[in-house]
């Protein structure tokens, strides 16, 4: 039996519209909440909601999804990571403020109508335009129930490499998530402004692999490949290595590479082209976030660093 679909716009309170689609199965069983667009550059997990409400559109599915597509409408139209009505970053103002600036209002509805009361978040992120990473599923594992579920269903979402971070950073939809006991994902990808085809199919693939383990689908989940897994380090690109001058980025090591103590990653040359800085790896690690453009302030996030993954 396929599932009911209906479609509604979250209310904000403010005029701006948050599409929001639901699928009811004919069963019961858990409720999904699912979010794409929280960041307006970041197109893959936009198209991988859209993709997986028309896959689940045709299965048997227990219990409800509730799929948010486009998080943050106005930062999407103007394809940027925050809101060009506010300038705020939508996932650091959850739990967000009814009566607020805008980004604050779409924060409130999607905290109260779309994370309240479900069984499980997903938020699908990407590094966006400007930036790289390595496709990976983070969760944080802070010793909580829900946190040993997020756990379980990370490793079971399928990608190659999973990020438990031993803090709850705040603002984020998954920091909601935790306050209510909801055990909680999310998703990067490579960015760049591209959706590679590899990778939505990999986002696809890992949230149907989710939902199986939830017990939203029936059928058995794909056996996940060799996976390794980061513990620490607390993934918030705003933590980066910064540019320690003006100049024209140039990068010596890709997003997912492993690195050393002193392993150049980034020099900076001006407009002589005379070298005016570098980074270095400060310690043994993974790249896990990399800055695409070449064009640099002093100060602008460059490389973030986590521990070394390890097998599983
Ligand atoms: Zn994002």
């Amino acid at each position: 039996v396929k599932p009911r679909i209906a479609q509604r716009q979250l209310d904000t309170g403010s005029g701006i519209g948050v599409p929001a689609v639901e699928l009811a199965g004919s069963s019961d069983g858990p409720t999904a909440a699912m979010l794409a667009g929280v960041h307006g550059d970041e197109d893959e997990g936009i198209v991988a909601v859209r993709r997986l409400v028309h896959l689940l559109a045709q299965m048997d599915l227990r219990g409800r999804v509730v799929a948010i597509p486009v998080a943050n409408p106005p930062a999407f139209v103007a394809r940027s990571r925050t809101s060009p009505l506010d300038g705020l970053n939508l996932a650091r103002v959850f739990p967000g403020e009814a009566t607020g600036s805008p980004t604050e209002r779409i924060a409130r509805a999607i905290a109260d109508e779309v994370i309240h009361g479900a069984d499980l978040l997903i938020d699908l992120h990407s590094a966006g335009a400007g930036f790289a990473m390595p496709l990976f599923c983070g969760f944080h594992d802070v010793g909580t129930p829900s946190s040993a579920t997020a756990r379980e269903l990370a490793i079971g979402f399928g990608a190659p490499l999973i990020w438990a971070h031993p803090l709850i950073s705040p603002g984020r939809s998954l920091s909601v998530a935790a306050s209510e006991g909801i055990p909680a994902l999310y998703v990067e990808g490579s960015g760049g402004a591209q959706v590679r085809g590899p990778e939505l199919d990999a986002y696809t693939s890992g949230v149907l692999n989710v939902l199986r383990h939830m017990g939203n689908l029936d059928e058995p989940a794909t056996d996940p490949p060799a996976q390794r897994i980061i513990r620490g380090g607390v993934g918030d690109v705003d933590a980066s290595l910064t540019s320690p001058a003006d100049g024209t980025l140039v990068t010596w090591i890709d997003a997912g590479a492993p690195v050393e103590e002193g392993t150049l990653i980034a020099s900076f040359v001006d407009a002589e082209g005379e070298l005016v800085g570098e980074i270095r790896s400060p310690g043994h690690g993974i790249v896990m976030f990399l800055r695409r453009d070449a064009r640099v302030r002093r100060g602008d996030p460059v490389v973030l660093i986590a521990p070394p993954p390890e097998e599983i």
